[in-house]
């Protein structure tokens, strides 16, 4: 089946006893039990779910694997991730990844033993000569946009004897699916767009490996990484529509994007579709669309670029991305403020960049409030 029809029905049901089209949202800590250990599938929802089962069938469905583990976030799904390894092993991880998912790396599993070594992909090869057991990456990544060959990464893994991990949240499984390209794993965090309506929090990993699918529920069991019932009913409802919100959001996307660069104030858009993107026939190779996220920097100072950030109408000055509603964020001064200005620079962080996440508002409107926004900075 086509993929709208799969993120709408991979796995569900009505529901047996009342024929109830949409599941019930099952609040329940515990299950009665017939006799000591006689159960229908459930003793404690730290353990297990129906909600939880819903949303990873449909999860499974969409990336086209056989087994998903839902959790309480996307950091949730890593720390899940992280415990099926021992102290002493090593993770190649390449450079750009999620801020959180460093920080869950370098503050917390270093601790624990666990060595992490940060690569560019094209290192990546080199990196895998070294003893280790996992190769973790994202592809496009956040806020510059930039692509990692997924198919070439993940069989260098492979060749290797290394499992490896695409974070595939901001493709997500409408325009690109990690594991038809080779991957071990695909983590989502589910709060961005599969979930697609800035309401809740969660995240998911999903594999083919039925071994590794055990080791995964045990860790949400045994670390406490469970998310809510209603949280992964929430998610499940906004799944379901993804095919058409991500329409949307890259066709707005692409305006926006398509506006920034033949503005007169833009240093330099960031955005897989464009032609212009420096990787952008490996990105045309193995997504079959961009997404919603463009990234521009401006040519405006520190004190400018935080004055044009929060003056937007539509656009939202707010973290996070993937909801129907646009946002904007200065990395600068949000979620990179804690690196230092020459560091973030040699990232290609400079004060100028903002983030777009592009909402599935009117492209008209949305690219008229950047316009109109610019105005105050067009007449100095
Ligand atoms: C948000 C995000 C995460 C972390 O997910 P949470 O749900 O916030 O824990 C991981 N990876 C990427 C790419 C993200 O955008």
């Amino acid at each position: 089946m086509h993929f709208a029809t799969r993120a709408v029905h991979s796995g569900q049901h009505p529901e047996e006893t009342t024929g109830a089209v949409m599941p019930p949202i099952f609040m329940t800590s515990t299950y009665a039990q017939e006799a000591p250990g006689v159960i229908k599938g459930y003793d404690y929802t730290r353990a297990g779910n129906p909600n939880f089962g819903d949303l990873e069938r449909l999860l499974a469905g969409m990336e086209g694997g056989e087994h998903a583990t839902v959790f309480s976030s996307g950091l949730g799904a890593v720390t899940a991730l992280m415990s099926t390894l021992k102290a002493g092993d090593r993770v190649v991880c390449c450079h750009g990844i999620y801020g959180g998912s460093y920080r869950l790396f370098t503050k917390v599993f270093q601790r624990f033993g666990l060595n992490f070594s940060f690569v560019h992909p094209h290192e990546v090869e080199e990196a895998l000569k070294t003893p280790c057991q996992l190769l973790f990456f994202e592809t496009p990544t956040n806020p510059l946009l930039e692509i990692a060959d997924i198919a070439a990464l993940c069989s260098s893994a492979r060749a290797a004897g290394v499992r490896s991990v695409v974070d595939n949240t901001f493709a997500t499984p409408y325009f690109q699916n990690p594991l038809a390209l080779g991957a071990d794993v695909v983590l989502h965090s589910t709060t961005k767009y599969l979930g697609g309506h800035s309401d809740v929090i969660g995240g998911a990993l999903i594999t083919n490996d039925a071994e590794l699918k055990k080791e995964l529920d045990f860790a949400r069991m045994a670390i406490g990484l469970n998310p809510s019932p209603f949280d992964t009913w929430l998610t499940l409802r906004g799944a379901k529509t993804l095919a058409v919100r991500m329409e949307r959001h890259a066709k707005n996307a692409s305006a926006v994007a398509d506006f920034l660069q033949r503005h007169p104030m833009v240093k330099r858009v960031y955005y897989p579709g464009l032609t212009t993107h420096k990787a952008h026939e490996i990105a045309r190779k193995q997504m079959r669309g961009y997404s919603g996220i463009v990234s521009v920097e401006f040519n405006l100072d520190l004190q400018e670029a935080k004055e044009l950030v929060s003056s937007f109408k539509v656009f939202t000055l707010a973290e996070s991305l993937g909801g129907i509603e646009s946002l904007v964020c200065h990395p600068a001064s949000m979620t990179h403020a804690s690196i230092p200005k020459e560091e973030r620079e040699r990232y290609g962080l400079g004060d100028g960049l903002m983030r777009f996440s592009v909402g599935i508002e009117d492209h008209r409107d949305l690219v008229e409030d950047i316009e109109v926004a610019l105005e105050m900075y067009a007449k100095v």
